[in-house]
């Protein structure tokens, strides 16, 4: 076992868990054991809540300018240890080392966006009346927890920690049990920043420590990020016990290609968005509409889907049971009827035979009723849905329950503009795969890809880690000066 057994974070504290139940952690990059994390009991959430508990009083009466100096300094350490952090996620997730270190990146802009908080956050103050003034604040609202998926083991947290932090939170996290590793990194770099104990703490742990945390009474708000199954079930544990939740689901992102696209810049962009992070993404492209005649578009996709290497700038998919669900979606789809392009099934690196990997794959020919084009694949897959005209496209993406990301390619501003306001989704991309806003624009998608009211990030994220609080004023001593008084 390559690392030490992954242990939880209470107090400022590394503790061994007092579980006896505990997974193994493999990289999927060759199948080697890395680490073993705890399934944690009840007992060891209720510690973690307590010692949050506790340091609330003094986190959130700490001034705001005071409070975002710890994420100056956690920024500055993300960017010394960015190699470090890189290999890390590597390891325990199968990216290819540049994604990661992109992870990375986009963890110190969402640091960046903290520390620039106080200058964001303030309230309003008006007179409303002679000598009268009403005036709003965020105030942070307690004890909050984060509970977070495997896919991007520090981008995913770092939406959270960072904002929920420096508006005055104390948090508990959750971290995946299939990736436990960064965070525990994420944890010891806060400490170093100066984070006072309880501020942050983790406890690892499965579907217990889930549901312990949508119970806790002393646990004000849940932000969950994973798949639509779960999500559905946590936001509603979270609000059947009355707690303000934020639980973003699965997605199934289309891409409309209409004949006018750029064919090399859309050629590139489609499989980087659908083969990047293998395919892992909540924002990846799954399904493609081809607009009437793009064969020549196509043509290019498979040569772009043919450079995409595994275990070289192809990364591994997260375990076996992914890689066999993703190979299955492929093989029933050439069953009934599709068409393979590029086949990325049964892909092998050369010393690595227990890596999990899935080549880039390309299925022309899919039709909407085909499983494949409905449901959320995860993996480097792209299937083709032709369609004569872009109201047929956007039927099928309207169809679809999900709501993530939805983009365009097209040199017709008319025809773009047409599909951002038809598009049933929350983040559009005009000639971009992967539509990602970035800070302070916030991230969140629609319907069964978001579960609560906001986004995770950005602007939007102050609203749901802070409650406001409005006073009203009489600084004049007259009695009966108008109505109000
Ligand atoms: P997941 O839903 O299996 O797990 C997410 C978290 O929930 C983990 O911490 C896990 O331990 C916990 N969990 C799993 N099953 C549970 C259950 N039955 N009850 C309570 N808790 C449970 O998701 P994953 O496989 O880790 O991540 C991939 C999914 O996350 C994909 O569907 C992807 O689209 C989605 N995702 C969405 C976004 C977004 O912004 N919408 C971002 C990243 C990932």
């Amino acid at each position: 076992m390559k690392y030490q057994k992954i242990q939880n974070f209470i107090n400022g504290q590394f503790v061994p868990s007092s579980s006896s139940r505990t997974l193994d952690v493999i990289s999927p990059l060759d199948g080697s054991l890395l680490s073993t994390v705890p399934l944690s009991s009840r007992n060891e959430l209720d510690t973690a809540v307590s010692a949050a508990q506790k340091a609330f009083p003094g986190w959130s009466k700490t001034p705001i300018k005071e409070r975002v100096q710890v994420f100056f300094r956690y920024k500055y350490l993300l960017e010394k240890n960015l190699k470090e952090l890189s290999d890390l996620i590597t390891e325990e997730n199968g990216k290819t080392y540049s994604e990661a270190a992109a992870e990375i990146e986009k963890s110190i802009e969402l640091t960046e966006f903290a520390c620039a908080l106080p200058q964001i956050v303030g309230g309003e103050l008006l007179e409303v009346s002679k000598g009268i003034e009403c005036r709003t604040e965020h105030v942070p609202l307690g004890v909050v927890a984060s509970i977070v998926p495997f896919n991007f083991p520090s981008m995913v947290p770092n939406w959270t920690i960072p904002n929920a932090i420096a508006l005055g939170n104390c948090m508990i996290i959750k971290p995946s049990e299939k990736v436990p590793l960064s965070m525990a990194r994420i944890a010891s770099l806060l400490k170093e920043a100066g984070l006072p104990d309880g501020v942050f703490n983790i406890v690892n742990g499965d579907v217990e420590i889930v549901e312990a945390i949508c119970d806790h009474p002393a646990i004000d708000a849940v932000s969950f990020v994973g798949s639509t199954k779960v999500a559905k079930i946590v936001y509603q544990r979270a609000t059947n016990n009355y707690k303000r939740c934020l639980a973003l689901g699965g997605a199934k992102n289309h891409l409309l290609v209409l004949p006018d696209a750029q064919p090399d810049m859309t050629a590139s962009n489609v499989v980087a968005s659908m083969s990047g992070c293998a395919g892992q993404r909540c924002m990846a492209a799954s399904a493609m509409l081809g607009v009437g005649n793009v064969d020549h578009i196509i043509e290019k996709i498979c040569n772009e889907a043919r450079k995409v290497v595994p275990g070289d700038n192809l990364g591994a998919v997260i375990n076996k049971a992914s890689k066999e669900r993703i190979e299955r979606y492929i093989t029933e789809a050439e069953q009934q009827g599709a068409k393979v392009l590029v086949d990325g099934r049964n892909a092998k690196v050369a010393g690595k035979e227990g890596g999990t990997y899935v080549g880039s794959t390309v299925i022309d020919h899919v039709t909407p009723d085909m499983a494949i084009a409905k449901e959320e694949v995860f993996g480097p897959v792209i299937c083709i849905i032709r369609t004569n005209t872009v109201d047929e496209a956007l039927a099928i993406e309207n169809a679809n329950p999900y709501g993530n990301a939805a983009a365009v390619f097209t040199q017709n501003g008319r025809m773009a503009k047409y599909v951002i306001d038809k598009a049933s989704a929350g983040m559009i991309g005009v000639n971009i795969g992967v539509p990602v806003p970035r800070e302070p624009f916030s991230f969140g998608g629609w319907n069964d890809s978001k579960f609560g009211v906001g986004d995770i990030t950005g602007k939007s994220s102050i609203e749901f880690w802070t409650q406001l609080k409005k006073s009203t004023v009489k600084w004049n001593a007259e009695a009966g000066i108008n109505w109000m008084s």
